[in-house]
């Protein structure tokens, strides 16, 4: 199977868990990208430093600030892509920034909801209409036929949890909250991939699995690395057909 072979790449929630292994595994290809975007909420203060660190060797990583959940920071650190990019397109947005919270109908309340929602489905939407422009460039300067993730795409990181028709066999946790977050982002992926495809643009949906990070816990299935392995051989498979569900990190289709 072909690696993923890309120009630009712009990963949020960059600094720990599932982001801060993609920055890491995209750096130490044989083929890394020209320029990795890597955002985060806070670069200069401790949750930074691993990504610090990382700048440090890499001349081709640049840390952002990103608030997924305010609009200012975000049009500020598409500023500050469009800079360095230099007149060229920004080939690939990982909405990977997300908010986890275990919470049931007995115990979630309306701030509790906004905030999953905010996070999870408004952050990635107001990422994907702020980046729609150097995305439509890198579409409009590729040769490339079809959609791809290596021309220009917008991946969602959402979750099996999220998904309907897969609730009555995963329902070991209520997480409402997280639920209801993760089949709106299913549905806002489906809606970017209609909106967005006549612009070369392609929207998928991917599953990382269950994943040893803070948010998944160290009684996880999967080590962070073999789930972003996995999520980074999936990624250039992906075509039109794969924004009509969510998939694996193992490639499998999960229905919504
Ligand atoms: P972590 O909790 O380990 O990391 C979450 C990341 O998101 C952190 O970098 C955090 O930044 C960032 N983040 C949270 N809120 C915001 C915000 N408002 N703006 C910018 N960044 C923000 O989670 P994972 O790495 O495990 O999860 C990554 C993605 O994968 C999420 O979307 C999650 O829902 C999804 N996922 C994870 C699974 C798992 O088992 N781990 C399973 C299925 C899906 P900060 O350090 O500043 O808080």
């Amino acid at each position: 199977m072909a690696g993923l072979s890309v120009r630009s790449v712009l990963v949020t929630g960059s600094n720990r868990g599932i982001g801060l292994e993609l920055v890491k595994q995209l750096l130490g290809k044989s083929n890394p990208p020209q320029w990795i975007f890597a955002t985060c909420r806070d670069p200069e203060g401790a949750r930074g430093q691993e990504l610090q660190n990382l700048v440090s060797k890499h001349p081709n990583l640049m840390m952002v600030k990103l608030d997924a959940v305010n609009p200012a920071s975000i049009e500020e650190a598409t500023r500050r892509v469009e800079e360095q990019l230099d007149g060229s397109g920004l080939n690939l947005v990982i909405n990977n920034a997300g908010i986890f919270s275990n919470v049931s109908l007995a115990t979630v309340d309306s701030e509790e909801m906004l905030s999953a929602y905010k996070t999870n489905v408004v952050g990635p939407m107001l990422v994907g209409q702020a980046f729609l422009p150097l995305l439509k460039k890198a579409a409009q300067g590729s040769s490339q036929k079809g959609l791809s993730c290596s021309k220009a795409a917008i991946v969602n990181i959402s979750s099996v949890l999220g998904s309907i028709e897969r609730i009555p066999e995963t329902f070991f946790k209520p997480v409402v909250s997280y639920r209801c977050s993760k089949a709106a982002l299913n549905m806002l992926t489906r809606c970017q991939a209609l909106s967005y495809a006549e612009d070369g643009i392609l929207c998928a949906a991917v599953h990382p699995g269950w994943v040893q990070t803070d948010m998944g816990t160290q009684e996880a299935d999967l080590p962070v690395d073999e789930s972003v392995r996995g999520i980074l051989a999936v990624l250039p498979t992906l075509s039109e057909k794969h924004s009509r569900s969510l998939w694996s990190w193992a490639g499998k289709t999960i229905p919504w």
